[in-house]
């Protein structure tokens, strides 16, 4: 009895969406068995030998095209030949009523390379251990590909009324060139047309002694602008010393680029992450990180953000000065001198607006820049979405006492080929991994994901593709 008062304060309390229709399975779904297929198809798929290079994409896209077939989805295998021997791209949809646009589930098939000596188990073995899955893609990023396709073949196997089309796409060589996304979304435009929504890695979860913080949902990455600066001179013998030497005229250049201080500046999705994780922060630390724009101009609070270096990339564009090259011999000056600068952008950046600003710090035109890398389309999508209420719901659900925030990336994702399209791109974590196992695995080795954390990462897409209808 007590229950009906409280439920109405509920619906009354909660914001429409909250509250509303999200369509509910018409028959019922065996989880246990949807957790052990999923358990048994993450293994398998572990064992289908992808590591980038090779690649070896074409075997894993077929190994799931069968798995695919096996529910009654049709899949396509695509750009064989553009990709080249042994590898391609994966594509199939699961139609829903079409009253709303397509979501996307993309992931990549290939992972980087593993070395057998130095890891406790085969990295290519799938092995289930004391309750954990390893191997190489276990959190990069094979575990979540097949979290994404249970939840679809749960949402199918229960019958659950869909508004938009399920579209899920696997690709080559996430780890090493994107050929895999950029030919896709180059060639397939066509097959994205209605999609809305479309989400893959990116998000950033943080967990601490097993509490979710927050789950951070990817709306954008910073934006890779390599260059090399060099400088041209005269070879001699290092015993006379000339005005023609090219390395200390490079030094000087690139001690100028060093003290250059670039701009601060507050994308959206940043202010809403420093105002989101400001709860975390008492007095008058949390003051600041609520109106971080208004904080960089407070000298002691600019000084305390900056100082984490996270904080300061996705405040800035940044600059590295990595690679350094001038004579390999002592005694020898040499004709050239050059240095490689590593310099990411905030996506809404303009790279020769920011090339020329770097120019003028430089100062010398006997500096000449190369681009090393022509930088991916600026990629920062909306929060204010149906996919990120979504999530949000979802999450609230689980973790009431965490929150959902808006994360950048400092790194680079195949998102940005997907967002030029059209479509709002997101990352998104649906594991609750545990920050020191992520810093471990991914890339690392003993990657691996707890039988546990995994198979609640099914559930958890599955909500969010019933909560996006
Ligand atoms: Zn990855």
């Amino acid at each position: 009895m007590r229950l009906i008062p409280r439920l109405t304060l509920l619906q009354l309390v909660l914001p429409a969406a909250l509250g509303a229709q999200s369509p509910a399975p018409v028959r019922a779904i065996d989880w246990p068995a949807i957790e052990r297929e999923a358990v048994t198809l993450l293994r398998d798929y572990l064992r289908v030998f992808t590591a980038n290079p090779p690649g070896n994409e074409l075997t894993a896209a077929r190994f799931l095209q069968d798995f695919l077939a096996k529910e009654g989805i049709e899949a396509q295998i695509l750009d064989t030949v553009e990709l080249g021997a042994g590898r391609a791209n994966l594509y199939a949809r699961v139609k829903g009523n079409g009253s709303k646009r397509a979501v996307a589930l993309v992931h990549h098939m290939d992972v980087v390379p593993a070395t057998a000596g130095t890891w406790t188990t085969s990295p290519f073995s799938g092995e289930l251990r004391d309750g954990y899955v390893y191997g190489r893609g276990a959190l990069d990023m094979k575990g979540e590909g097949v979290a994404q396709l249970m939840a679809v073949v749960a949402l199918k196997r229960g019958g659950v009324p869909l508004t938009r089309d399920l579209v899920i796409i696997a690709n080559a060589d996430e780890e090493l060139g994107s050929t895999g996304a950029l030919t896709f979304a180059d060639k397939h435009a066509d097959l994205l047309r209605d999609v809305e929504f479309l989400f893959t890695e990116g998000g950033t979860n943080s967990v601490r002694n097993d509490t979710l913080r927050f789950r951070g949902i990817g709306v954008s990455e910073k934006r890779t602008f390599w260059q090399r600066l060099t400088v041209r001179g005269t070879p001699s013998h290092g015993s006379r010393p000339t005005k023609h030497n090219p390395v200390p005229r490079l030094v000087a250049a690139l001690d100028r680029l060093a003290r250059y201080e670039t701009p601060l500046h507050v994308t959206p999705g940043v202010d809403r992450f420093f105002r989101d994780i400001s709860r975390d922060y008492p007095g008058e630390r949390g003051v600041w990180l609520r109106n971080v724009c208004a904080a960089l101009k407070d000298p002691r609070a600019r000084e305390w953000i900056l100082s984490d270096v996270y904080w300061n990339a996705i405040l800035r564009n940044t600059i590295s000065i990595t690679g350094l090259q001038g004579s390999n011999k002592t005694n020898v000056i040499p004709p050239e001198a050059s240095a490689e600068v590593d310099i990411r952008l905030l996506p809404d950046q303009d790279p020769d607006s920011v090339l020329a600003t770097l120019k003028a710090v430089v100062a010398d035109t006997a500096v000449t820049f190369t681009p090393l890398i022509v930088p991916k389309a600026p990629f920062e999508s909306s929060t204010a979405t149906d996919f990120f209420r979504a999530v949000e719901r979802v999450s609230q659900e689980r973790d009431p006492k965490a929150f959902v925030t808006s994360s950048m990336l400092t790194g680079a994702t195949d998102r940005p080929m997907y967002r030029r399209l059209g479509i709002q791109v997101y990352g998104l974590d649906p594991f609750r991994t545990n920050d020191v196992e992520f810093q471990r695995g991914v890339h690392g080795n003993d990657e691996r994901i707890s039988v546990a954390n995994f198979v609640a990462g099914v559930r958890f897409l599955y909500d969010v593709l019933r909560y996006v209808q």
